[in-house]
Protein backbone atom coordinates (compact mmCIF):
# COMPACT_ATOMS: atom_id res chain seq x y z
CA UNK A 1 0.00 0.00 0.00
CA UNK A 2 2.75 2.18 0.33
CA UNK A 3 6.70 3.13 -0.29
CA UNK A 4 7.96 4.68 3.15
CA UNK A 5 7.29 5.08 6.30
CA UNK A 6 6.13 9.27 6.99
CA UNK A 7 9.23 9.95 8.95
CA UNK A 8 11.98 7.65 6.67
CA UNK A 9 11.94 10.62 4.61
CA UNK A 10 14.91 12.94 4.15
CA UNK A 11 16.96 15.33 1.50
CA UNK A 12 18.04 12.59 -0.26
CA UNK A 13 14.49 11.52 -1.21
CA UNK A 14 13.95 14.72 -3.27
CA UNK A 15 12.61 14.54 -7.04
CA UNK A 16 11.21 10.38 -5.84
CA UNK A 17 7.47 10.08 -6.26
CA UNK A 18 6.25 8.30 -2.73
CA UNK A 19 3.55 6.55 -1.79
CA UNK A 20 2.26 6.73 2.31
CA UNK A 21 -0.69 6.08 4.46
CA UNK A 22 -1.16 7.13 8.05
CA UNK A 23 -3.44 9.21 10.24
CA UNK A 24 -4.08 13.15 9.55
CA UNK A 25 -1.56 14.56 13.02
CA UNK A 26 -3.09 18.20 11.94
CA UNK A 27 -4.47 20.23 9.04
CA UNK A 28 -3.89 23.69 8.77
CA UNK A 29 -4.65 26.09 6.17
CA UNK A 30 -2.75 28.86 4.58
CA UNK A 31 -5.20 30.85 2.49
CA UNK A 32 -5.66 28.41 -0.20
CA UNK A 33 -2.70 26.24 0.72
CA UNK A 34 -3.24 23.32 2.87
CA UNK A 35 -0.21 21.68 4.90
CA UNK A 36 -0.95 18.13 6.68
CA UNK A 37 0.93 16.76 9.58
CA UNK A 38 0.76 12.94 8.09
CA UNK A 39 1.56 10.20 10.98
CA UNK A 40 2.17 6.93 10.82
CA UNK A 41 3.90 4.46 13.78
CA UNK A 42 7.52 6.17 12.45
CA UNK A 43 6.69 9.92 12.89
CA UNK A 44 5.01 12.47 11.37
CA UNK A 45 6.46 14.12 7.46
CA UNK A 46 4.51 17.15 6.09
CA UNK A 47 2.13 17.02 3.63
CA UNK A 48 1.64 20.19 0.86
CA UNK A 49 -1.91 20.54 -1.32
CA UNK A 50 -2.28 23.62 -3.21
CA UNK A 51 -4.14 24.64 -6.27
CA UNK A 52 -1.59 25.43 -8.44
CA UNK A 53 0.99 22.61 -7.99
CA UNK A 54 -1.46 19.94 -6.95
CA UNK A 55 -4.66 20.53 -8.48
CA UNK A 56 -5.88 17.03 -7.98
CA UNK A 57 -5.74 16.77 -4.34
CA UNK A 58 -6.62 19.85 -3.30
CA UNK A 59 -10.01 19.18 -3.01
CA UNK A 60 -9.58 15.95 -1.06
CA UNK A 61 -6.96 18.22 0.96
CA UNK A 62 -9.32 20.75 2.06
CA UNK A 63 -12.23 17.97 3.41
CA UNK A 64 -9.40 16.40 5.59
CA UNK A 65 -10.02 16.56 9.61
CA UNK A 66 -7.58 15.10 12.45
CA UNK A 67 -7.02 11.45 12.74
CA UNK A 68 -9.05 10.52 9.23
CA UNK A 69 -6.77 7.61 8.02
CA UNK A 70 -5.59 8.80 4.20
CA UNK A 71 -3.43 7.46 1.61
CA UNK A 72 -1.06 9.99 -0.53
CA UNK A 73 1.13 9.98 -3.43
CA UNK A 74 3.45 12.90 -4.02
CA UNK A 75 6.50 14.46 -4.84
CA UNK A 76 9.36 15.15 -1.78
CA UNK A 77 10.82 18.43 -2.35
CA UNK A 78 13.02 20.82 -0.16
CA UNK A 79 11.12 23.01 2.08
CA UNK A 80 11.75 26.60 1.67
CA UNK A 81 13.82 28.46 3.99
CA UNK A 82 11.54 29.47 5.80
CA UNK A 83 9.56 26.94 6.44
CA UNK A 84 12.42 24.14 7.83
CA UNK A 85 11.68 22.30 11.06
CA UNK A 86 15.10 21.50 12.85
CA UNK A 87 13.09 19.57 15.51
CA UNK A 88 11.54 16.95 13.03
CA UNK A 89 13.54 14.08 11.23
CA UNK A 90 11.63 15.29 8.29
CA UNK A 91 11.83 18.68 9.07
CA UNK A 92 14.11 19.76 5.40
CA UNK A 93 11.41 18.22 3.16
CA UNK A 94 7.61 17.74 2.57
CA UNK A 95 5.36 15.96 0.23
CA UNK A 96 3.54 17.30 -2.74
CA UNK A 97 0.42 15.04 -2.77
CA UNK A 98 -0.67 14.71 -6.40
CA UNK A 99 -3.38 12.40 -4.99
CA UNK A 100 -5.05 11.79 -1.60
CA UNK A 101 -7.06 8.73 -1.19
CA UNK A 102 -9.19 8.82 2.11
CA UNK A 103 -9.24 5.15 3.83
CA UNK A 104 -11.46 5.92 6.76
CA UNK A 105 -12.85 9.03 8.02
CA UNK A 106 -13.57 10.04 11.75
CA UNK A 107 -17.32 10.13 11.86
CA UNK A 108 -17.51 11.31 15.79
CA UNK A 109 -15.79 13.93 17.54
CA UNK A 110 -12.52 13.02 18.59
CA UNK A 111 -13.02 12.55 23.06
CA UNK A 112 -9.44 14.41 23.40
CA UNK A 113 -6.63 15.66 20.69
CA UNK A 114 -4.57 12.74 19.25
CA UNK A 115 -1.75 15.00 17.78
CA UNK A 116 1.59 15.21 19.19
CA UNK A 117 1.80 18.53 19.20
CA UNK A 118 -1.05 18.39 21.61
CA UNK A 119 1.56 16.93 23.55
CA UNK A 120 0.98 18.03 27.45
CA UNK A 121 -2.16 18.57 27.05
CA UNK A 122 -3.65 16.76 30.23
CA UNK A 123 -6.36 14.32 29.46
CA UNK A 124 -8.06 12.82 32.59
CA UNK A 125 -7.25 9.22 33.00
CA UNK A 126 -10.90 7.99 32.97
CA UNK A 127 -11.87 9.22 29.50
CA UNK A 128 -7.44 8.27 28.41
CA UNK A 129 -8.90 4.76 29.91
CA UNK A 130 -12.15 4.61 27.53
CA UNK A 131 -10.75 5.33 24.51
CA UNK A 132 -7.18 3.38 24.85
CA UNK A 133 -6.99 3.18 21.42
CA UNK A 134 -6.85 6.76 20.77
CA UNK A 135 -4.37 7.53 23.72
CA UNK A 136 -2.74 4.55 22.30
CA UNK A 137 -1.95 7.06 19.32
CA UNK A 138 -0.36 9.57 20.93
CA UNK A 139 3.35 9.77 20.96
CA UNK A 140 4.18 9.18 24.79
CA UNK A 141 2.14 6.37 25.34
CA UNK A 142 3.33 4.88 21.78
CA UNK A 143 7.35 5.37 23.15
CA UNK A 144 5.93 3.56 26.47
CA UNK A 145 4.95 0.49 24.51
CA UNK A 146 8.08 0.36 22.24
CA UNK A 147 9.91 0.95 25.67
CA UNK A 148 7.84 -2.13 27.11
CA UNK A 149 8.72 -4.18 23.83
CA UNK A 150 12.48 -3.58 23.83
CA UNK A 151 12.53 -4.15 28.17
CA UNK A 152 11.30 -7.69 27.14
CA UNK A 153 12.85 -8.32 23.79
CA UNK A 154 16.36 -7.80 25.67
CA UNK A 155 15.85 -10.04 28.75
CA UNK A 156 14.40 -12.69 25.81
CA UNK A 157 17.73 -12.09 23.88
CA UNK A 158 19.80 -12.59 26.72
CA UNK A 159 17.91 -15.58 28.79
CA UNK A 160 17.50 -17.18 25.04
CA UNK A 161 20.55 -16.84 23.28
CA UNK A 162 23.31 -15.65 25.97
CA UNK A 163 21.99 -18.09 29.06
CA UNK A 164 20.35 -21.27 27.45
CA UNK A 165 17.05 -20.71 28.67
CA UNK A 166 13.92 -21.71 27.65
CA UNK A 167 10.60 -20.09 27.20
CA UNK A 168 7.89 -22.75 28.80
CA UNK A 169 4.09 -21.95 29.14
CA UNK A 170 2.31 -23.05 31.99
CA UNK A 171 -1.49 -23.48 32.94
CA UNK A 172 -3.73 -20.28 33.37
CA UNK A 173 -6.60 -22.51 34.87
CA UNK A 174 -4.58 -24.38 38.18
CA UNK A 175 -5.48 -24.55 42.00
CA UNK A 176 -6.24 -22.16 44.64
CA UNK A 177 -3.39 -21.63 46.76
CA UNK A 178 -4.09 -20.54 50.44
CA UNK A 179 -0.89 -18.90 51.38
CA UNK A 180 -0.56 -15.32 50.05
CA UNK A 181 -3.52 -12.91 48.05
CA UNK A 182 -6.91 -13.75 47.43
CA UNK A 183 -7.71 -16.00 44.71
CA UNK A 184 -9.06 -15.13 41.37
CA UNK A 185 -11.33 -17.89 40.58
CA UNK A 186 -13.22 -19.43 37.58
CA UNK A 187 -16.32 -21.91 38.40
CA UNK A 188 -15.70 -25.26 35.92
CA UNK A 189 -18.93 -26.18 34.09
CA UNK A 190 -17.56 -29.89 34.00
CA UNK A 191 -16.99 -30.46 37.06
CA UNK A 192 -19.91 -28.62 39.08
CA UNK A 193 -18.91 -26.93 42.02
CA UNK A 194 -15.42 -27.03 41.60
CA UNK A 195 -13.31 -24.28 40.97
CA UNK A 196 -9.71 -23.60 39.46
CA UNK A 197 -8.26 -20.58 40.20
CA UNK A 198 -5.59 -18.06 38.11
CA UNK A 199 -2.28 -17.78 39.27
CA UNK A 200 -0.89 -15.75 41.52
CA UNK A 201 2.74 -17.00 40.17
CA UNK A 202 3.92 -19.71 38.32
CA UNK A 203 5.81 -20.65 41.27
CA UNK A 204 5.33 -24.11 41.66
CA UNK A 205 5.01 -24.86 38.08
CA UNK A 206 8.46 -23.65 37.60
CA UNK A 207 9.62 -25.79 40.19
CA UNK A 208 7.98 -28.57 39.24
CA UNK A 209 9.75 -28.18 35.42
CA UNK A 210 13.12 -28.35 37.63
CA UNK A 211 11.89 -31.71 38.84
CA UNK A 212 11.63 -32.72 35.14
CA UNK A 213 15.12 -31.74 34.15
CA UNK A 214 14.47 -28.17 32.12
CA UNK A 215 17.36 -26.63 34.09
CA UNK A 216 16.74 -23.62 32.77
CA UNK A 217 12.93 -22.17 32.24
CA UNK A 218 11.83 -18.61 31.80
CA UNK A 219 8.45 -17.08 31.31
CA UNK A 220 6.79 -13.82 30.36
CA UNK A 221 4.15 -14.84 32.97
CA UNK A 222 0.78 -13.44 33.42
CA UNK A 223 -0.44 -13.38 37.16
CA UNK A 224 -3.38 -12.68 39.43
CA UNK A 225 -4.39 -11.53 42.37
CA UNK A 226 -7.44 -10.06 43.30
CA UNK A 227 -5.89 -7.42 46.00
CA UNK A 228 -7.45 -4.55 47.18
CA UNK A 229 -6.18 -1.86 44.75
CA UNK A 230 -4.20 0.49 46.78
CA UNK A 231 -1.08 2.24 45.41
CA UNK A 232 -0.20 1.06 42.20
CA UNK A 233 -1.46 -2.17 41.45
CA UNK A 234 -3.10 -3.93 39.06
CA UNK A 235 -5.45 -7.49 39.09
CA UNK A 236 -3.57 -9.07 36.26
CA UNK A 237 0.24 -7.82 35.81
CA UNK A 238 3.31 -9.42 34.33
CA UNK A 239 6.55 -11.36 35.50
CA UNK A 240 9.52 -11.87 33.82
CA UNK A 241 9.78 -14.95 35.78
CA UNK A 242 12.95 -17.50 35.71
CA UNK A 243 13.71 -20.97 37.68
CA UNK A 244 17.21 -22.90 36.99
CA UNK A 245 19.38 -25.72 37.93
CA UNK A 246 22.00 -26.71 39.82
CA UNK A 247 23.36 -23.44 40.11
CA UNK A 248 24.14 -21.60 43.70
CA UNK A 249 22.37 -18.12 45.19
CA UNK A 250 25.82 -16.87 44.41
CA UNK A 251 25.89 -18.31 40.42
CA UNK A 252 21.65 -17.12 40.44
CA UNK A 253 22.82 -13.75 41.32
CA UNK A 254 25.43 -13.43 38.97
CA UNK A 255 23.82 -14.13 36.06
CA UNK A 256 21.18 -11.81 36.97
CA UNK A 257 23.13 -9.25 37.46
CA UNK A 258 24.45 -9.62 33.67
CA UNK A 259 20.98 -10.16 32.68
CA UNK A 260 19.91 -6.50 34.29
CA UNK A 261 22.93 -4.74 33.20
CA UNK A 262 22.21 -6.25 29.82
CA UNK A 263 18.63 -4.69 30.12
CA UNK A 264 20.09 -1.63 30.97
CA UNK A 265 22.92 -1.09 28.36
CA UNK A 266 20.77 -2.18 25.99
CA UNK A 267 17.66 0.21 26.49
CA UNK A 268 18.79 3.00 27.85
CA UNK A 269 22.80 2.72 26.66
CA UNK A 270 23.72 2.89 30.43
CA UNK A 271 26.38 1.22 32.08
CA UNK A 272 25.50 -0.42 35.30
CA UNK A 273 28.88 -1.82 36.97
CA UNK A 274 28.33 -5.49 38.69
CA UNK A 275 28.60 -7.13 40.96
CA UNK A 276 25.90 -5.66 42.12
CA UNK A 277 26.29 -3.98 46.03
CA UNK A 278 24.53 -6.92 48.84
CA UNK A 279 23.16 -5.96 51.79
CA UNK A 280 21.61 -8.37 54.25
CA UNK A 281 18.17 -7.85 55.46
CA UNK A 282 19.52 -7.53 58.93
CA UNK A 283 22.15 -4.89 57.92
CA UNK A 284 19.43 -2.92 55.78
CA UNK A 285 16.85 -2.63 58.65
CA UNK A 286 19.80 -1.47 60.48
CA UNK A 287 20.92 1.65 58.46
CA UNK A 288 18.02 2.30 56.24
CA UNK A 289 15.54 1.12 58.80
CA UNK A 290 13.80 -0.44 55.20
CA UNK A 291 14.50 -3.76 53.04
CA UNK A 292 14.37 -1.98 50.02
CA UNK A 293 16.65 1.16 50.83
CA UNK A 294 17.34 3.98 48.22
CA UNK A 295 21.03 4.07 48.37
CA UNK A 296 21.35 6.94 46.22
CA UNK A 297 22.51 9.39 49.25
CA UNK A 298 23.41 8.86 52.41
CA UNK A 299 21.10 10.05 55.68
CA UNK A 300 22.21 6.36 57.61
CA UNK A 301 20.79 5.29 60.44
CA UNK A 302 22.50 4.52 63.92
CA UNK A 303 20.87 2.84 66.98
CA UNK A 304 21.14 4.44 70.16
CA UNK A 305 19.29 2.06 72.64
CA UNK A 306 22.36 0.94 74.50
CA UNK A 307 23.40 4.95 74.73
CA UNK A 308 20.47 6.14 75.51
CA UNK A 309 17.82 3.89 77.38
CA UNK A 310 18.82 5.57 81.07
CA UNK A 311 18.35 9.01 79.92
CA UNK A 312 16.06 10.87 81.88
CA UNK A 313 13.82 11.53 78.89
CA UNK A 314 10.94 8.97 79.61
CA UNK A 315 10.01 8.06 75.84
CA UNK A 316 13.83 6.74 75.50
CA UNK A 317 13.97 4.57 78.73
CA UNK A 318 10.78 3.29 78.12
CA UNK A 319 10.44 2.33 74.75
CA UNK A 320 13.72 0.30 75.94
CA UNK A 321 12.55 -1.24 78.89
CA UNK A 322 9.49 -2.12 76.79
CA UNK A 323 11.70 -4.42 74.49
CA UNK A 324 11.80 -1.23 71.96
CA UNK A 325 15.23 -0.01 70.30
CA UNK A 326 16.00 3.68 69.93
CA UNK A 327 17.28 4.93 66.71
CA UNK A 328 18.95 8.41 65.32
CA UNK A 329 18.30 9.68 61.72
CA UNK A 330 21.18 12.33 61.53
CA UNK A 331 20.77 15.31 59.16
CA UNK A 332 23.97 17.09 57.87
CA UNK A 333 23.06 20.67 57.29
CA UNK A 334 19.41 20.17 59.48
CA UNK A 335 19.29 23.61 60.16
CA UNK A 336 17.43 24.14 56.94
CA UNK A 337 14.75 22.33 58.41
CA UNK A 338 13.03 24.50 61.18
CA UNK A 339 11.79 22.99 63.92
CA UNK A 340 7.98 23.85 63.12
CA UNK A 341 7.86 21.34 60.67
CA UNK A 342 8.64 18.59 63.42
CA UNK A 343 6.88 19.64 65.94
CA UNK A 344 3.08 18.68 65.90
CA UNK A 345 1.28 20.37 63.23
CA UNK A 346 4.45 20.35 60.58
CA UNK A 347 4.83 18.46 57.85
CA UNK A 348 7.85 15.83 59.11
CA UNK A 349 5.49 15.28 61.82
CA UNK A 350 3.08 14.16 59.76
CA UNK A 351 5.56 12.03 57.71
CA UNK A 352 6.60 10.57 61.11
CA UNK A 353 2.95 9.89 62.16
CA UNK A 354 1.85 8.35 59.35
CA UNK A 355 4.04 5.53 59.70
CA UNK A 356 2.82 4.89 63.40
CA UNK A 357 5.21 7.25 65.00
CA UNK A 358 3.36 9.42 68.14
CA UNK A 359 6.10 12.38 67.15
CA UNK A 360 9.25 13.40 66.85
CA UNK A 361 12.46 14.27 69.34
CA UNK A 362 15.08 15.78 68.00
CA UNK A 363 18.24 17.61 68.87
CA UNK A 364 20.66 20.16 66.59
CA UNK A 365 24.43 20.30 66.91
CA UNK A 366 25.23 24.36 67.06
CA UNK A 367 28.74 26.21 66.48
CA UNK A 368 31.53 24.57 68.13
CA UNK A 369 30.23 21.20 68.39
CA UNK A 370 27.65 21.69 71.12
CA UNK A 371 24.51 19.73 71.60
CA UNK A 372 21.59 21.49 72.08
CA UNK A 373 18.45 19.61 73.28
CA UNK A 374 14.80 20.73 72.37
CA UNK A 375 11.68 20.30 73.78
CA UNK A 376 11.48 17.03 75.92
CA UNK A 377 14.61 15.98 75.43
CA UNK A 378 15.71 19.39 76.80
CA UNK A 379 18.29 19.12 79.71
CA UNK A 380 17.77 14.92 79.85
CA UNK A 381 21.27 14.41 78.04
CA UNK A 382 23.94 13.85 80.05
CA UNK A 383 27.54 15.56 78.56
CA UNK A 384 28.07 11.52 77.89
CA UNK A 385 25.44 10.70 76.29
CA UNK A 386 26.11 13.67 74.21
CA UNK A 387 29.53 13.54 73.64
CA UNK A 388 28.69 9.89 72.54
CA UNK A 389 26.12 10.83 70.20
CA UNK A 390 28.74 12.86 68.22
CA UNK A 391 30.67 10.17 67.93
CA UNK A 392 28.25 7.38 66.80
CA UNK A 393 26.67 9.83 64.24
CA UNK A 394 29.64 11.29 62.92
CA UNK A 395 27.18 14.93 63.74
CA UNK A 396 29.17 17.99 62.63
CA UNK A 397 27.59 21.89 63.61
CA UNK A 398 24.41 22.37 61.95
CA UNK A 399 23.06 18.21 61.86
CA UNK A 400 19.89 17.95 63.16
CA UNK A 401 19.53 14.30 65.06
CA UNK A 402 15.66 13.08 64.35
CA UNK A 403 14.97 10.13 66.97
CA UNK A 404 12.84 7.57 67.08
CA UNK A 405 11.73 5.07 69.98
CA UNK A 406 9.18 2.43 70.17
CA UNK A 407 8.82 -1.13 68.82
CA UNK A 408 11.38 -1.33 66.16
CA UNK A 409 8.96 -1.81 63.31
CA UNK A 410 7.94 1.50 63.91
CA UNK A 411 10.91 3.38 64.83
CA UNK A 412 12.27 1.62 61.38
CA UNK A 413 8.87 2.60 58.93
CA UNK A 414 8.93 6.21 60.54
CA UNK A 415 12.96 7.09 60.00
CA UNK A 416 12.91 5.50 56.81
CA UNK A 417 9.86 7.72 55.50
CA UNK A 418 11.74 10.70 56.90
CA UNK A 419 15.28 9.91 55.65
CA UNK A 420 13.00 9.16 51.83
CA UNK A 421 11.58 12.94 52.14
CA UNK A 422 14.15 14.48 53.62
CA UNK A 423 16.63 12.95 51.15
CA UNK A 424 14.67 14.71 48.65
CA UNK A 425 13.68 17.81 49.66
CA UNK A 426 17.00 18.62 50.33
CA UNK A 427 17.92 17.32 47.13
CA UNK A 428 20.23 15.09 47.66
CA UNK A 429 18.95 12.60 45.14
CA UNK A 430 20.32 12.54 42.11
CA UNK A 431 17.55 11.11 39.41
CA UNK A 432 19.72 10.40 36.78
CA UNK A 433 21.56 7.60 39.08
CA UNK A 434 20.67 3.99 39.15
CA UNK A 435 21.65 2.11 42.36
CA UNK A 436 20.46 -1.64 42.16
CA UNK A 437 21.40 -3.83 44.72
CA UNK A 438 20.79 -7.35 46.25
CA UNK A 439 19.29 -7.79 49.57
CA UNK A 440 19.72 -11.33 51.39
CA UNK A 441 19.27 -13.38 54.38
CA UNK A 442 15.40 -12.36 54.68
CA UNK A 443 14.29 -13.78 57.77
CA UNK A 444 12.14 -17.17 56.92
CA UNK A 445 9.14 -16.34 58.66
CA UNK A 446 7.31 -13.26 60.25
CA UNK A 447 4.69 -13.69 62.91
CA UNK A 448 1.07 -12.76 61.31
CA UNK A 449 -0.16 -10.83 64.72
CA UNK A 450 -4.34 -11.37 63.13
CA UNK A 451 -3.88 -15.18 62.22
CA UNK A 452 -1.57 -15.51 65.58
CA UNK A 453 0.68 -18.00 63.47
CA UNK A 454 4.23 -17.55 62.15
CA UNK A 455 3.95 -16.76 58.04
CA UNK A 456 6.61 -17.07 55.49
CA UNK A 457 7.89 -14.02 54.15
CA UNK A 458 8.53 -14.93 50.48
CA UNK A 459 6.52 -17.44 50.31
CA UNK A 460 6.82 -21.04 52.06
CA UNK A 461 9.33 -23.17 49.13
CA UNK A 462 12.07 -20.66 50.12
CA UNK A 463 15.13 -22.45 51.25
CA UNK A 464 16.29 -21.87 54.77
CA UNK A 465 19.99 -20.81 55.42
CA UNK A 466 21.94 -24.29 55.89
CA UNK A 467 23.55 -22.80 58.96
CA UNK A 468 19.99 -22.34 60.71
CA UNK A 469 18.51 -25.34 60.50
CA UNK A 470 18.22 -25.80 63.86
CA UNK A 471 15.45 -23.99 64.37
CA UNK A 472 13.48 -22.57 61.41
CA UNK A 473 11.55 -20.17 63.25
CA UNK A 474 14.28 -17.92 63.51
CA UNK A 475 16.44 -19.15 60.08
CA UNK A 476 17.20 -16.71 57.57
CA UNK A 477 15.94 -17.46 54.25
CA UNK A 478 18.24 -18.07 51.37
CA UNK A 479 16.20 -15.27 49.52
CA UNK A 480 17.51 -12.69 46.94
CA UNK A 481 15.03 -9.42 46.08
CA UNK A 482 17.07 -6.89 43.86
CA UNK A 483 16.05 -3.25 44.73
CA UNK A 484 16.22 -0.36 42.44
CA UNK A 485 16.63 3.24 43.86
CA UNK A 486 14.35 1.72 46.86
CA UNK A 487 11.96 0.18 44.85
CA UNK A 488 11.70 -4.12 44.81
CA UNK A 489 12.29 -4.54 40.68
CA UNK A 490 12.42 -8.40 41.19
CA UNK A 491 12.53 -11.71 44.13
CA UNK A 492 13.34 -14.97 44.30
CA UNK A 493 15.32 -17.88 46.06
CA UNK A 494 17.14 -20.73 46.14
CA UNK A 495 13.81 -23.32 46.98
CA UNK A 496 13.85 -26.03 49.20
CA UNK A 497 14.47 -29.45 47.33
CA UNK A 498 13.65 -32.14 49.82
CA UNK A 499 10.69 -33.59 50.50
CA UNK A 500 11.30 -33.45 54.75
CA UNK A 501 12.34 -29.98 54.91
CA UNK A 502 9.22 -28.99 52.98
CA UNK A 503 7.54 -30.82 55.31
CA UNK A 504 8.83 -29.42 58.50
CA UNK A 505 8.20 -25.80 56.77
CA UNK A 506 4.24 -26.35 56.64
CA UNK A 507 4.48 -27.77 60.10
CA UNK A 508 6.27 -24.22 60.89
CA UNK A 509 3.59 -22.23 59.52
CA UNK A 510 0.85 -23.84 60.82
CA UNK A 511 0.02 -26.18 58.10
CA UNK A 512 -1.12 -29.43 59.35
CA UNK A 513 0.18 -32.62 57.72
CA UNK A 514 -3.23 -33.73 56.26
CA UNK A 515 -4.00 -30.18 54.40
CA UNK A 516 -0.41 -30.15 53.51
CA UNK A 517 -0.63 -33.43 51.59
CA UNK A 518 -4.16 -32.50 50.35
CA UNK A 519 -3.17 -28.64 48.80
CA UNK A 520 0.71 -29.45 48.18
CA UNK A 521 0.90 -33.06 47.79
CA UNK A 522 2.01 -33.28 44.31
CA UNK A 523 4.91 -30.99 44.85
CA UNK A 524 5.91 -33.16 47.80
CA UNK A 525 5.51 -36.19 46.00
CA UNK A 526 7.85 -34.25 43.45
CA UNK A 527 10.31 -33.59 45.58
CA UNK A 528 10.82 -37.38 46.71
CA UNK A 529 11.21 -38.65 42.55
CA UNK A 530 14.37 -36.78 42.51
CA UNK A 531 14.00 -33.23 42.72
CA UNK A 532 17.35 -31.29 41.94
CA UNK A 533 18.70 -28.38 43.79
CA UNK A 534 17.08 -25.25 42.40
CA UNK A 535 16.13 -21.24 42.73
CA UNK A 536 14.75 -18.55 40.99
CA UNK A 537 13.43 -15.01 40.58
CA UNK A 538 10.46 -12.91 39.22
CA UNK A 539 10.78 -9.10 37.94
CA UNK A 540 7.77 -7.23 37.87
CA UNK A 541 7.65 -5.88 34.56
CA UNK A 542 5.41 -3.27 34.37
CA UNK A 543 7.71 -2.13 37.40
CA UNK A 544 10.49 -2.53 35.84
CA UNK A 545 9.52 -0.55 32.43
CA UNK A 546 7.88 2.25 34.51
CA UNK A 547 10.95 3.13 36.12
CA UNK A 548 12.85 3.07 32.92
CA UNK A 549 10.47 5.20 31.33
CA UNK A 550 10.10 7.49 34.34
CA UNK A 551 6.09 7.08 34.36
CA UNK A 552 4.27 7.47 37.52
CA UNK A 553 2.11 4.50 37.54
CA UNK A 554 2.24 1.27 35.97
CA UNK A 555 -0.70 2.39 34.32
CA UNK A 556 1.39 4.07 31.74
CA UNK A 557 3.33 1.21 30.37
CA UNK A 558 0.16 -1.07 30.35
CA UNK A 559 -1.77 -1.04 26.89
CA UNK A 560 -5.08 -2.09 28.11
CA UNK A 561 -4.50 -1.42 32.31
CA UNK A 562 -7.68 -1.66 34.66
CA UNK A 563 -8.45 1.54 37.06
CA UNK A 564 -8.24 1.03 40.81
CA UNK A 565 -11.75 0.01 41.21
CA UNK A 566 -10.35 -3.30 39.26
CA UNK A 567 -12.53 -2.12 36.10
CA UNK A 568 -11.96 -1.60 32.38
CA UNK A 569 -13.67 1.32 31.23
CA UNK A 570 -13.16 0.40 27.46
CA UNK A 571 -14.84 -3.25 27.41
CA UNK A 572 -16.82 -2.54 30.58
CA UNK A 573 -15.54 -5.46 32.82
CA UNK A 574 -16.42 -6.99 34.83
CA UNK A 575 -19.97 -7.16 33.81
CA UNK A 576 -22.76 -9.45 34.75
CA UNK A 577 -23.51 -12.48 32.38
CA UNK A 578 -26.92 -14.41 31.54
CA UNK A 579 -28.63 -16.85 34.13
CA UNK A 580 -28.04 -19.28 31.15
CA UNK A 581 -24.13 -19.50 31.39
CA UNK A 582 -24.89 -19.15 35.59
CA UNK A 583 -27.04 -22.10 35.20
CA UNK A 584 -24.98 -24.22 33.13
CA UNK A 585 -21.83 -23.55 35.92
CA UNK A 586 -24.19 -24.10 38.51
CA UNK A 587 -23.10 -20.57 40.19
CA UNK A 588 -26.04 -18.59 41.78
CA UNK A 589 -25.17 -15.20 43.12
CA UNK A 590 -25.91 -14.20 47.06
CA UNK A 591 -25.08 -10.66 46.24
CA UNK A 592 -27.79 -8.12 47.29
CA UNK A 593 -27.28 -4.59 46.61
CA UNK A 594 -29.67 -3.62 49.74
CA UNK A 595 -27.90 -5.58 51.99
CA UNK A 596 -24.95 -3.64 51.00
CA UNK A 597 -25.87 -0.13 52.17
N1 LIG B 1 7.13 -16.59 42.60
C1 LIG B 1 7.75 -15.53 43.35
C2 LIG B 1 6.85 -14.29 43.34
O1 LIG B 1 5.90 -14.22 42.59
C3 LIG B 1 9.08 -15.15 42.82
C4 LIG B 1 10.08 -16.24 42.97
O2 LIG B 1 10.33 -16.69 44.10
O3 LIG B 1 10.66 -16.64 41.95
O4 LIG B 1 7.09 -13.35 44.09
Amino acid sequence: MRTHNCAALRTTHIGETVTLCGWVDRRRDHGNVVFVDLRDRSGVVQIVSDPERTPDSHEAAAKLRNEYVIRITGRVSQRPEESLNPKLPTGEIEVYADQIEVLNAVGQQLPFQVSTAAEGETVKEELRLKYRYLDLRREPMAENLRLRHAVVKAMRRFLEDEASFMEIETPILTRATPEGARDYLVPSRVNPAQWYALPQSPQLFKQLLMVSGMERYYQLARCFRDEDLRADRQPEFSQMDLEMSFMTQEEIMTLNETLVAHVFKTVKGVEIPTPFPRLTYAEAMAKYGTDRPDTRFGLELVEVSELLKDSGFKVFSGAVKRGGIIKVLPIPGGDRISNVRIKPGGDLFKEATIAGAKGIAYVRVREGGEIDTIGAIKDNLSDEQKQELLTVTGAEPGALLLFGAGDAATVNKSLDRLRQVIGEQLGMIDPAQVNLLWVTDFPMFEWNADEKRLEALHHPFTAPHPDDLDDLKTARALAHDLVFNGIELGGGSIRIHQRELQEKVFETIGLPMEEAQEQFGFLLDALDYGAPPHGGIAYGVDRLVMLLAGADSIREVIAFPKTQQARSVLTDAPATVTDRQLKELQVVSTYNPEAED
